[in-house]
């Protein structure tokens, strides 16, 4: 297994952000993964995926990280549209592998920079409005917690938007899950990759590191003031102009102004008595 010492865990992240990690591993089977975990069981705390829904602090340094890029890459077809998928593998590998067979579903999600077990554990999906997200198709997730793998039924997983039972079980780790998806056509499959592409080139602002969504449950009224006065702080971390709900992260950015904008937004919020919940996960 490889093991990197005091690593940048900006390279780690989309939003190019985050201390040093004193030791970083870096398993490449699932007993890797579980031998370290009976070692270091504190390192289950700080698992980084595809690093696309993560701020973590750059102040910071962190004693043992854990990449979890690496150690499941197993996809395999049972037939029928039923597959077993790791959970490093990456999600637009995933969805090319079952249009391939001649299925789909998930088509919306070719945009996101993430991992398998990220995106089950984010239970990442479309806007709310669309009502779809990738626990849609699955039947089981299996999970490394307390020393054991244990698979968790469908409906044990408390899937919801962008939630799962995973995010309030500490030091777990999803290893893989069980999908079904149904059968689709593959000019369908490939007419729905290319518009979600489109699409985001359109509304998506990649003009700087980001993490996607900031809020996953927010008031529209007062994120279209946020984008129209561009909050934030200027070659800093900013709300963007173009896209909604999303913060950019331009060279003098830094973790403590990421937070003070999340916490002003979440005041403007409590003023009015309204919800306001981060999506992206904070490592202090
Ligand atoms: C440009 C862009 C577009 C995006 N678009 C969308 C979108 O359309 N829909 C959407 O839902 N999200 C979107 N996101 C957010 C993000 O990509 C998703 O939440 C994604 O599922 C996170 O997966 P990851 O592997 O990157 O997780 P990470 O960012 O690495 O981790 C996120 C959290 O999951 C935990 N975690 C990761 N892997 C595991 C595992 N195997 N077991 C246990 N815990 C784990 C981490 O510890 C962390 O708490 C977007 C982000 C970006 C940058």
């Amino acid at each position: 297994m490889k093991i990197k010492k005091n690593e940048p865990l900006s390279k780690y992240t989309t939003f190019k952000m985050g201390g040093i990690a004193k030791k970083m591993y870096f398993p490449e089977s699932i007993e890797e993964l579980m031998t370290l975990a009976d070692k270091y069981n504190h390192i289950l705390n700080y698992a980084i995926g595809g690093g696309s829904n993560l701020l973590i602090n750059d102040k910071q340094c962190f004693d043992e990280v854990l990449c979890l890029k690496d150690f499941n890459k197993r996809l395999e077809h049972f037939g029928n549209g039923t597959y077993y998928i790791g959970a490093s593998v990456r999600l637009q590998t995933f969805i090319k592998s079952i249009n391939n067979d001649g299925y789909g579903g998930i088509e919306y999600l070719f945009s996101v920079p993430g991992l398998v077990g990220g995106a089950v554990y984010m239970n990442a999906g479309r806007g709310k409005k669309h009502n779809k997200c990738i626990s849609d198709y699955i039947q089981s997730v299996d999970v490394l917690i307390d020393g054991k793998i244990k698979t968790f039924l469908k409906k044990d997983c408390e899937f919801s938007y962008r939630t799962s039972k995973f995010q309030s079980l500490p030091k777990c780790i999803i290893t893989g899950a069980l999908f079904k998806f149904p059968a689709m056509s593959k000019e369908k499959t490939a007419a729905e990759i290319q518009a979600r592409i489109d699409l985001c080139r359109r509304v998506q602002d990649m003009s700087a590191p980001n993490y996607g969504t900031v809020f996953c449950e927010s008031n529209k009224y007062i994120m279209t003031l946020v984008q129209k006065f561009h909050l934030g702080y200027k070659n800093g971390c900013n709300f963007s102009r173009k896209t909604k709900n999303w913060m950019l992260h331009e060279e003098n950015g830094t973790f403590e102004q990421a937070v003070n904008l999340l916490n002003k937004v979440k005041r403007w919020h409590k003023i009015f008595h309204l919800k306001c919940k981060a999506e992206v996960r904070i490592w202090e």
